[in-house]
Protein backbone atom coordinates (compact mmCIF):
# COMPACT_ATOMS: atom_id res chain seq x y z
CA UNK A 1 0.00 0.00 0.00
CA UNK A 2 1.33 3.55 -1.23
CA UNK A 3 0.63 7.05 0.05
CA UNK A 4 -2.02 8.79 -1.41
CA UNK A 5 0.12 12.14 -2.38
CA UNK A 6 3.40 10.18 -2.80
CA UNK A 7 2.96 6.95 -5.35
CA UNK A 8 7.03 5.89 -4.41
CA UNK A 9 6.34 5.76 -0.47
CA UNK A 10 4.67 3.30 1.01
CA UNK A 11 1.67 4.41 3.62
CA UNK A 12 2.13 3.54 7.52
CA UNK A 13 -1.46 4.30 8.58
CA UNK A 14 -4.61 5.45 6.76
CA UNK A 15 -6.83 8.39 7.13
CA UNK A 16 -9.82 7.19 9.74
CA UNK A 17 -12.48 9.45 8.10
CA UNK A 18 -11.59 9.07 4.04
CA UNK A 19 -9.76 5.94 4.29
CA UNK A 20 -6.99 7.21 2.37
CA UNK A 21 -3.71 5.38 2.96
CA UNK A 22 -0.84 7.84 4.38
CA UNK A 23 3.16 7.83 4.70
CA UNK A 24 5.07 8.86 7.56
CA UNK A 25 4.92 12.65 6.22
CA UNK A 26 1.43 13.04 5.38
CA UNK A 27 0.06 11.83 8.63
CA UNK A 28 -2.15 14.25 10.44
CA UNK A 29 -2.63 13.26 14.17
CA UNK A 30 -6.57 13.36 15.48
CA UNK A 31 -6.16 13.22 19.13
CA UNK A 32 -5.24 9.61 18.92
CA UNK A 33 -6.32 8.82 15.32
CA UNK A 34 -4.86 9.07 12.20
CA UNK A 35 -6.25 11.43 9.50
CA UNK A 36 -4.56 12.54 6.04
CA UNK A 37 -5.11 16.14 6.29
CA UNK A 38 -5.94 18.77 8.63
CA UNK A 39 -9.58 18.64 6.93
CA UNK A 40 -10.11 15.25 7.96
CA UNK A 41 -8.50 15.57 11.50
CA UNK A 42 -11.45 18.02 12.58
CA UNK A 43 -13.67 15.58 10.95
CA UNK A 44 -12.19 12.41 12.83
CA UNK A 45 -12.19 14.48 16.01
CA UNK A 46 -15.57 15.49 15.77
CA UNK A 47 -16.70 12.08 14.82
CA UNK A 48 -14.07 10.71 17.92
CA UNK A 49 -16.17 12.98 20.11
CA UNK A 50 -19.34 12.03 18.62
CA UNK A 51 -18.71 7.88 19.81
CA UNK A 52 -17.02 9.01 23.64
CA UNK A 53 -20.91 10.51 23.87
CA UNK A 54 -22.95 7.61 22.13
CA UNK A 55 -20.83 5.57 24.65
CA UNK A 56 -21.72 7.11 27.59
CA UNK A 57 -25.36 7.46 26.48
CA UNK A 58 -25.88 3.75 25.54
CA UNK A 59 -23.43 2.63 28.32
CA UNK A 60 -21.12 0.91 26.16
CA UNK A 61 -16.96 0.56 26.46
CA UNK A 62 -15.97 1.90 29.79
CA UNK A 63 -19.13 3.19 30.82
CA UNK A 64 -20.36 -0.24 30.44
CA UNK A 65 -18.22 -1.85 33.52
CA UNK A 66 -18.47 1.53 35.44
CA UNK A 67 -22.80 2.11 35.58
CA UNK A 68 -24.41 -1.20 35.90
CA UNK A 69 -20.92 -2.74 37.61
CA UNK A 70 -23.25 -4.14 40.62
CA UNK A 71 -25.63 -6.12 37.86
CA UNK A 72 -23.09 -8.65 36.61
CA UNK A 73 -21.94 -9.88 40.01
CA UNK A 74 -26.14 -10.32 41.45
CA UNK A 75 -26.72 -12.35 38.37
CA UNK A 76 -23.70 -14.19 38.59
CA UNK A 77 -24.13 -14.75 42.47
CA UNK A 78 -27.82 -15.54 41.53
CA UNK A 79 -27.28 -18.09 38.93
CA UNK A 80 -24.68 -20.16 41.50
CA UNK A 81 -27.16 -19.77 43.99
CA UNK A 82 -29.92 -21.18 41.86
CA UNK A 83 -27.67 -23.97 39.98
CA UNK A 84 -26.64 -24.51 43.77
CA UNK A 85 -30.64 -24.92 44.65
CA UNK A 86 -31.49 -26.91 41.74
CA UNK A 87 -28.39 -29.03 41.99
CA UNK A 88 -29.42 -29.91 46.31
CA UNK A 89 -33.18 -29.91 45.15
CA UNK A 90 -32.16 -32.73 42.83
CA UNK A 91 -29.57 -34.75 44.59
CA UNK A 92 -31.39 -34.58 47.60
CA UNK A 93 -34.70 -35.44 46.54
CA UNK A 94 -36.35 -32.56 48.01
CA UNK A 95 -36.79 -28.65 46.96
CA UNK A 96 -33.70 -26.72 48.30
CA UNK A 97 -36.04 -23.58 49.52
CA UNK A 98 -33.39 -21.71 50.44
CA UNK A 99 -30.90 -21.62 48.31
CA UNK A 100 -33.64 -21.24 45.41
CA UNK A 101 -35.16 -18.16 47.08
CA UNK A 102 -31.52 -16.80 47.15
CA UNK A 103 -30.81 -17.48 43.79
CA UNK A 104 -34.41 -15.26 43.06
CA UNK A 105 -33.28 -13.10 45.44
CA UNK A 106 -30.15 -11.93 43.83
CA UNK A 107 -31.52 -12.28 40.58
CA UNK A 108 -34.10 -9.57 41.18
CA UNK A 109 -31.33 -7.45 42.62
CA UNK A 110 -29.36 -7.85 39.41
CA UNK A 111 -32.39 -6.90 37.64
CA UNK A 112 -32.91 -3.87 39.65
CA UNK A 113 -29.34 -3.19 39.48
CA UNK A 114 -29.60 -3.32 35.63
CA UNK A 115 -32.77 -0.94 35.15
CA UNK A 116 -31.23 1.69 37.56
CA UNK A 117 -27.77 1.47 35.43
CA UNK A 118 -29.69 1.74 32.32
CA UNK A 119 -31.61 5.14 34.10
CA UNK A 120 -27.90 6.05 34.67
CA UNK A 121 -26.51 5.87 31.56
CA UNK A 122 -29.95 7.30 29.66
CA UNK A 123 -29.63 10.49 31.96
CA UNK A 124 -25.92 11.72 31.19
ZN1 LIG B 1 -8.78 11.73 5.02
ZN1 LIG C 1 2.66 11.01 1.69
Amino acid sequence: MECFAHPNISAVAVCKHCGKAVCHSCVVDAGGSIACSTQCAKEVREHDEMTQRAKKIYGVGETKRKVPSGFVMWFVLGAVFFGWGVYNSVGARSIDWFSLLMGVTFLGLGVFAYIRGRDIGLRV
